[in-house]
C-alpha cells in the first residue's frame, strides 16, 4: 500500500467548532474565543495519525452563552454531514458542555458513529495547556469504535448522559456520575471498558420544548419562586435535599398539587452529586410520589433530566406518556426502575 492509499483508508472526522476556552485568547476584558476552528485544528498535534479531518466553525461562543437553539444548530450540522464522515469532534466551552452532551444524547440517538465533545481548561495558545491532549484524545476516539455521544477530557471517556463538570479549574474537569467511565486514552491509544449500544442508523430529533425550569431548594425558602416558575414553564425540576422531598410547611405540597392539576410536569431530583434520589424513603418525599405522582430522577444527572424533559415534551404532553418516556432509559442515562415498567 503506498502513502496515498494509506491516507485514503484513514477515517474521516469532522471537527465542529463552537468556541470555549480551548479557542480563546487573552483580551483586555478576559479570555474570549478568538481562534477560528481552522486555526485550532492546525495547532492540534498528531491528528493525521488517526484520521483525515475537516472543520467547520459553527459558533465562537463562551459556552455560558449557549442556548438550546445552539444545540439544535449542532444537531443540524451533524445530520447534514452524517453520511460524509466516520466521526465528529465538537470543541466546546467546558462550562455548559455537560448540558450540550446530554442534549445531543437525546437529539441524536443510537448513532453508530462517534460524536465526541471536548474542550479545555486552558487555551491552546498558553504554554501550559490541556487543549492539545484533549483534542488529540478526542480525535483518537472519533476515529475509533466509540458509538454515540461522549465527552473526552483529561484522558477520560465519559458517556454523554452521565457527565458533570465537577472542577472549575483543574484539568480533571469532568466526572462520570453514577456510571463508570467508558474508557481512557493514553499516549494516543484508547482503551475501551464499555461499548455504548447503538443502532444501524441514528435517529435525529431537532424539536425541543425549552419551557423547562430548574430550581434549587434552600432551607427556609417559600413556594413563591416555584409558583413563578410553574406559571412560565411546562415542567419544573426541583433539586431538593438528600434522597428527596419538599418541606412539610410553607405550602409546598399544595403548590405542587395545584400546578400538577393544571398539567405541569414535576420532577424531583437531588442536590447531592452522587447516588441519586429515592423519594420513597422519607415522609417528606413519600407522599409526593404516592399521592401526587411527581416524577423522580433517581440516578440521572440534572443536566440529563433537563435535556430529556425538553426532548420528551416536544413530542407529547400527555402525563402518562411523559412518565413512560421519562423512565425509559436512553443512552444509559438511568438504570431501569420499577416506575418504568
Ligand atoms: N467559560 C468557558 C466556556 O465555557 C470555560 C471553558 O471553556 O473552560 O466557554
Amino acid at each position: 500500500m503506498d502513502g496515498q492509499e494509506i491516507a485514503e483508508k484513514r477515517k474521516r472526522v469532522l471537527m465542529i467548532g463552537t468556541g470555549g476556552t480551548i479557542a480563546s485568547e487573552l483580551t483586555d476584558d478576559g479570555l474570549a474565543p478568538g481562534l477560528t476552528t481552522e486555526q485550532l485544528l492546525k495547532r492540534a498535534p498528531g491528528i493525521g495519525a488517526f484520521c483525515r479531518a475537516d472543520c467547520v466553525q459553527l459558533f465562537a461562543l463562551d459556552s455560558t452563552n449557549m442556548t438550546p437553539a445552539h444545540w439544535q444548530g449542532i444537531v443540524r450540522c451533524i445530520r447534514e454531514n452524517y453520511d460524509r464522515y466516520d466521526g465528529f469532534v465538537i470543541t466546546h466551552g467546558t462550562d455548559t458542555l455537560a448540558y450540550t452532551a446530554a442534549a445531543l444524547s437525546y437529539m441524536i440517538q443510537d448513532s453508530p458513529k462517534p460524536i465526541v465533545l471536548t474542550g479545555a481548561q486552558k487555551p491552546i495558545g498558553f504554554d501550559s495547556t490541556d487543549s492539545k491532549e484533549n483534542l488529540s484524545d478526542a480525535f483518537c476516539c472519533a476515529s475509533g469504535d466509540f458509538p454515540g455521544v461522549s465527552i473526552v477530557f483529561d484522558h477520560k471517556i465519559i458517556l454523554g448522559t452521565r457527565a458533570k463538570k465537577t472542577h472549575s479549574k483543574s484539568y480533571s474537569a469532568f466526572s462520570s456520575i453514577n456510571y463508570p467511565e467508558l474508557g481512557v486514552v493514553r499516549d494516543g491509544l484508547a482503551l475501551r471498558f464499555i461499548r455504548q449500544e447503538c443502532g444501524a442508523a441514528p435517529a435525529f430529533c431537532e424539536e425541543l420544548d425549552t419551557k423547562v425550569a430548574l430550581v434549587k431548594l434552600t432551607p427556609g425558602m417559600g413556594r413563591e419562586l416555584l409558583d413563578f416558575l410553574f406559571a412560565r414553564n411546562d415542567a419544573l425540576v426541583i433539586e431538593s435535599f438528600g434522597v428527596g422531598g419538599v418541606p412539610e410547611t410553607g405550602g409546598f405540597y399544595e403548590c405542587l398539587a395545584s400546578w400538577k392539576t393544571l398539567g405541569k410536569i414535576v420532577v424531583l431530583t437531588t442536590q447531592v452529586e452522587n447516588e441519586g434520589s429515592d423519594l420513597a424513603v422519607y415522609h417528606v418525599g413519600h407522599r409526593l410520589k404516592n399521592d401526587l405522582g411527581v416524577l423522580e430522577a433517581y440516578d440521572m444527572t440534572t443536566e440529563a433530566v433537563l435535556a430529556k424533559l425538553m426532548w420528551i415534551l416536544a413530542g407529547t404532553r400527555d402525563p402518562e406518556e411523559v412518565a413512560r418516556r421519562f423512565y425509559t432509559p436512553v443512552a444509559m442515562d438511568m438504570f431501569p426502575h420499577r416506575d418504568g415498567r
